[in-house]
């Protein structure tokens, strides 16, 4: 039986193999150290584990109609506090995690034929979601010397007649950059000139290190309130992976078609998830902050151990809790074909496992997270270091 073309369009994981030769391995009882945490190990805070269980308790377990919910209220609140902008409540749409919030603006803003314009290296699901929208990716190159900040001149450069919009993820996953205010305000006056929508997910925005100023696009002028759908989530704010919570905040026309989508493929994000997230907001401040003093932490310790691989070019990550270090020089030492390989041939070789970049848009580059305990960096990047000094 045939498939639609849009499931065609959608690229099946190059990682697969990967992921499948680790598990085996681990089956096997073989020590591996995981680099590949897209999450932070910590756990969700209690207060806001508390409020669910109460929540549940409470028989807030039924349909959720569209700002029903304390929880718009408090987004509301914090994104007029922190990013100087009030919006009205039939501005804010509430989703099953901030993927969601994206898919969604992707399929309201994007026509078929239309163009996004990515920064690359990219969070992969950001081609995947323009294509489900029947429209075009296209990737504009940042590189490791200018630490992967996107050049406003390419950004002009890649655009055409049928660019619609920017995405724009700063902190970024896999890099770790933070796109200085100046790179932020050029892009947003760039959608302004152009007349494009941007899409900025602000997801680490609580994850910024010292030493990195986080600058939203809203802080181009009020001209962007009318064209961004500004993402964030609980996720990685107060480790909440799981409890599948993101939002989108923007003008009242977009956020109402990405409403009435949502409302036919998913309903509401589930109603106590959305009870508990408000006491993220209220209570939970002191463990987003011990969360970010660990990573930054593990950041410099991870560094440090790269250290001796001397052919590697590593940008320090201004936020999130990625390095992505260019590793091309030892990919072609060793005679392999890209960043897939190269990730296989640590697996093998020193029983680390890390992310190819290749699905993030660079095959030169490997994706570590320090989303893991100190001793684990300490003792996978050792063993990384000495596979690569040795064998390379
Ligand atoms: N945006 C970026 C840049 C991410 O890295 C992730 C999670 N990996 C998401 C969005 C999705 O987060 P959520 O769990 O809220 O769907």
């Amino acid at each position: 039986m045939r498939l639609a073309k849009r499931a065609m369009r959608v690229t099946p994981s190059a990682t697969i193999g990967l992921t499948r030769k680790a598990a085996a391995l681990k089956a096997q009882g073989v020590d591996l150290v995981a680099f590949t945490a897209g999450e932070p190990d910590f756990d969700t805070p209690d207060c806001i584990k508390e409020a669910a269980i109460e929540a549940i308790r409470a028989g807030d377990t039924k349909y959720v109609a569209k700002g029903e919910k304390a929880l718009a209220e408090a987004i509301r609140e914090a994104t007029l506090a922190e990013r100087g902008v009030e919006y009205d409540p039939s501005q804010v749409l509430v989703s099953c995690g901030a993927k969601h919030s994206v898919a969604n603006a992707c399929l309201a803003l994007l026509d078929s034929g239309d163009e996004a314009v990515i920064p690359s290296p990219y969070w992969l699901s950001y081609p995947e979601m323009v294509r489900l929208a029947d429209a075009v990716p296209v990737a504009v190159d940042t590189s490791p010397e200018d630490g992967f900040v996107p050049d406003p001149d390419a950004i002009r450069a890649a655009l055409t007649d049928r660019t619609r919009l920017i995405i724009l993820n700063s902190p970024s996953n896999p890099t770790g950059a933070v796109f200085p205010p100046a790179v932020v305000r050029e892009i947003g006056r760039i959608a302004v000139e152009h007349d494009l929508w941007v899409i900025a997910d602000e997801i680490y925005d609580k994850l910024v290190f010292s030493g990195s100023t986080f600058s939203s696009v809203l802080e181009a002028g009020p001209e962007l309130v009318d064209r961004t759908i500004l993402i964030n989530g609980a996720s990685k704010t107060w480790a909440m992976t799981g409890w599948r919570i993101g939002w989108a905040l923007g003008p009242k026309a977009a956020i109402s078609a990405m409403s009435a989508m949502q409302s036919h493929l998913t309903s509401n994000p589930t109603s106590f998830c959305q009870t508990a997230t408000v006491e993220g907001f209220r209570s939970a401040r002191e463990s987003v902050a011990m969360m970010k003093a660990a990573f930054q932490t593990r950041r410099d310790l991870m560094l440090e151990a790269l250290a001796p691989l001397c052919h590697a070019r590593t940008p320090v990550p201004g936020g999130a809790f990625y390095v992505f270090p260019d590793v091309a020089p030892y990919i072609e030492q060793l005679g392999l074909e890209g960043s897939i390989t190269f990730s296989e041939w640590l697996l093998e070789q020193a029983r680390v496992v890390v992310v190819p970049g290749e699905p993030f848009g660079n095959d030169r580059c490997i994706r570590l997270s320090f989303a893991t305990s100190e001793a684990a960096i300490e003792q996978g990047v050792c063993r990384l270091v000495s596979a690569l000094c040795e064998r390379a």
